[in-house]
C-alpha cells in the first residue's frame, strides 16, 4: 500500500520535482550551442565553425567538427 500524502507534501515533491527540472534545462542552456544555416542550394552550414554538409538538405543533431549541439530553429 503506497503511503498517503497531504497536499501539502504532494506540492512540496512537486516543487522539488520542478526544481530538477528546471536546473536539467538551465545546463542545457548553458551549454554552447549552434544551428544549421541552409544556403541557396539547401546546403547546411554550422554557426559555430562553418562547417558545411556534403549532402543538400542534411543535418546531424551535433556538428561533426566542432561538436556543438544544434538547435532547432524556430
Ligand atoms: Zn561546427
Amino acid at each position: 500500500m503506497a503511503k498517503k500524502i497531504t497536499v501539502e507534501e504532494a506540492i512540496e515533491r512537486f516543487g522539488e520535482v520542478m526544481k530538477i527540472v528546471a536546473e536539467a534545462i538551465f545546463v542545457q542552456i548553458e551549454r554552447p550551442g549552434a544551428q544549421w544555416i541552409a544556403d541557396e542550394y539547401e546546403y547546411y552550414h554550422c554557426s559555430a565553425c562553418g562547417y558545411e554538409h556534403l549532402e543538400s538538405e542534411y543535418k546531424t543533431a551535433y556538428c561533426p567538427r566542432c561538436g556543438c549541439k544544434m538547435e532547432e530553429e524556430t
